[in-house]
């Protein structure tokens, strides 16, 4: 190079020295060689040739030596890069030449055979190979390019799972460099290789697994539990909603290991973690402390009553007998509950609570929950004992229904009523719906005794019809568990109706905001049923929950019943004056009818019937009656 460029000095060198002499002296030097003027004008000419030629060949020497040298370099570069990739190849690596502005990749014979392809199998875009990325990594693997790419790092390496021609996945690390970049300074090649590191891979996955997870259960360790129960504050803390966490020892297990052995003590720890698992969300955790202890986390529950009904499924769960080989064996457990950030604010100390609590659910005689906050355990105790009454209030026939009527304002006539649950408590008395409807949804009893209220109504409906008039329709309260596949009303109340003789419209069902929010096809399905069979619909409370105008057309409803909330403090001019009349005009533009709920006074039926409200239901008119005040009353 030294050598090359010594040389071009000297001849421009010369070239420069030549240029000036001739420049000086060549005009001297024509004189004197000419005699005339003709002479001199000829060699004159031939003094601008002379310059032309001397500057062309210059120039050609000097394009020349520069192509050349160019053509050297490059062919070292090539040199050079053959040989490094043949030592990485033979390292065992796959190499990939990946020209960034065309988005080309030369990959070697090595990458492809690290996966199972022939050589070129892969085609040679860029997308080809990103294909083969699996969709987890992907976005990491292009995100750690990009941040090289960027200059946010000096060194590209990145670990993923690539896809083999068999269908298997490899784990691989691929790191690279930046080799060129175009005039502009943007990247134009990099060069990288491939190495399987799926052995390493799998260690440290075993490794991990070894070190969190417990080995006969499966289920994530001490280690583990802790770093989730920090994730799940975390979570509670950003979300506001409540995390619960329960303490959950087995019962009398140290008799089955002592009895039938560690074999079949193991079994059954097993056994009680998968139906654990099947009792809380894919997000929860369930976890085995060690021994016959287990601890769950339970996250975003949207109050704490989710955590009852956990809880309550665990105990019914455990409660079924095991089979384990040839022994049949019976467990239970206690459970203890805590919640953060209600009881405790760290991870200390409700681990602390939980214990307690569970310890408190032993003494109380094992096989159940408790709660660390007394006020809490209080209520659940409360709510149990009148979960074990409702079960057998319908047999010992302590229900009975309430009718309130539903007076058209235009007119003052009643040909409607709805129908209103009470239970005669023995001990308790007379027992709110309030108090007790939302026991029996969570236990599930609310099926039974909602299918009680209906033929109680329609029972009662096909009396009034023939006393009193014909078109007299009963309303009957329906909540959303009834709906659900559990539930699964329809046919047989349809066909009841039927057998009675008796019109769907004798019938109207009132249901929740909620119940349309949350359709699944098994309510949609229902819904239409009932409408097919004359069956009329009513939204009950509503401006309470979240449905739109849009639901109330989509699902073919038929009334609209303002909750009380709104008509309480009805007044002239008032907010919820006007929200009464907003509702009423877009109801009656749907084809649907008003019942104002909770009318209480002579002014607010004046100021609804004013609005156009179609019917009005209240103290005003009535309180809730038995059957036979209620004929009274017609
Ligand atoms: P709801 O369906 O909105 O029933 C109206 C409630 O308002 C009734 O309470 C009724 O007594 C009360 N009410 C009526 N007029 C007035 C008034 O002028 N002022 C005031 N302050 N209140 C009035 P109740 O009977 O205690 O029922 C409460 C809730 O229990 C019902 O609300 C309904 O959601 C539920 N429920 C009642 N019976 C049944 C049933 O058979 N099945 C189901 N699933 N739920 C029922
Ligand atoms: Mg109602
Ligand atoms: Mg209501």
């Amino acid at each position: 190079m030294f050598n090359v460029n010594l040389i071009t000095l000297r001849i421009v060198f010369i070239y420069l020295l030549f240029g000036t002499l001739w420049i000086f002296f060549s005009d001297r030097l024509l004189t004197r060689l000419v005699s005339n003027h003709e002479e001199y004008i000829q060699l004159e000419m031939y003094k601008g040739w002379g310059f032309v030629f001397l500057t062309a060949f210059l120039l050609y020497y000097l394009v020349r030596k520069t192509i050349n040298q160019q053509l050297s370099i490059e062919n070292s570069l090539i040199e050079s890069e053959e040989r490094w990739k043949y030592a990485l190849e033979g390292a065992g690596d796959g190499v990939w030449d990946w020209n960034l502005q065309t988005n080309e990749v030369f990959r070697s014979l090595r990458w492809n055979e690290l996966y199972g392809f022939a050589d070129r199998e892969v085609g040679t875009s860029l997308e080809e190979g990103r294909k083969l990325i699996h969709a987890e990594d992907l976005p990491r693997a292009m995100e750690e390019i990009q941040t090289y790419l960027s200059g946010k790092t000096t060194t590209y390496v990145s670990e993923y799972r690539m896809l083999c021609k068999d269908g298997s996945w490899k784990w691989i690390l691929s790191r690279g460099m930046l080799v060129s970049r175009t005039a502009d300074g943007r990247p134009l090649r990099m060069i990288g290789t491939h190495t399987d590191i799926s052995e390493r891979k799998q260690s440290e996955a075993e490794a991990f697994r070894l070190a969190h997870y417990d080995h006969i259960t499966k289920l994530p360790n001490r280690v583990l539990f802790i770093d989730r129960l920090e994730q799940a504050i975390k979570q509670s803390h950003r979300t506001g909603l409540p995390m619960t966490l329960m303490f959950l020892d087995l019962d009398r297990f140290k008799e089955v290991n002592d009895t039938l052995g560690h074999d079949i003590g193991d079994f059954l720890l097993k056994e009680v973690a998968k139906r654990l698992l099947s009792c809380v969300r894919e997000t929860d955790t369930v976890a085995r402390l060690g021994g016959d202890e287990f601890t769950i986390t339970l996250t975003e529950l949207n109050d704490l009553g989710g955590a009852e009904l956990v809880a309550q499924e665990i105990l019914r769960k455990l409660a079924h007998p095991f089979q384990l080989g040839d022994d049949i064996v019976y467990i239970s457990a206690s459970i203890g509950i805590t919640f953060y950030p209600e009881d405790a604010s760290n991870v200390d100390i409700l681990f602390k609570n939980a214990d307690q609590a569970m310890y408190a659910a032993k003494d109380q005689g094992r096989n159940c929950f408790h709660y660390f906050t007394p006020a809490m355990q209080e209520a659940a105790q409360t709510r149990m004992r009148m979960a074990n009454d409702l079960r057998i209030a319908l047999v010992a026939d302590q229900f009975c229904l309430y009718y309130q009527p539903i007076v058209e304002l235009a007119t003052g006539s009643i040909h409607k009523s709805e129908a209103l649950i009470r239970w005669q408590h023995p001990v308790h008395g007379l027992i709110s719906p309030a108090d007790f409807i939302p026991i029996a949804e969570d236990t599930g009893m609310i099926i039974d005794i909602g299918d009680w209220v209906f033929r109680e109504a329609v029972g009662q409906v096909a009396q009034w019809r023939v006393t009193h008039h014909a078109a007299f329709q009963i309303s009957v309260n329906t909540s959303p568990v009834q709906y659900s596949n559990r539930g699964n009303i329809h046919g047989k109340w349809v066909d009841h109706l039927q057998t009675l003789g008796l019109p769907g419209q004798s019938i109207a069902l009132e249901i929740t905001e909620g119940l349309l929010l949350e359709a699944g096809t098994a309510v949609i399905n229902q819904l239409l049923e009932f409408r097919d069979a004359g069956m009329q619909v009513a939204i009950d409370d509503f401006g309470t929950g979240y449905s739109s105008l849009a639901y109330l057309r989509k699902f073919d409803i038929d009334y609209v019943k303002i909750d009380q909330s709104f008509i309480a403090n009805l007044k002239h001019g008032s907010s919820d004056m006007v929200l009464c009349e907003a509702i009423i005009i877009m109801a009656h533009k749907l084809g649907l009818k008003v019942i104002a709920e909770g009318v209480e006074t002579e002014e607010q039926r004046s100021l609804l019937a004013t609005a156009g409200c179609d019917y009005g239901q209240g103290y005003l008119f009535s309180r809730p009656v038995p059957a036979a005040e209620f004929e009274q009353l017609l």
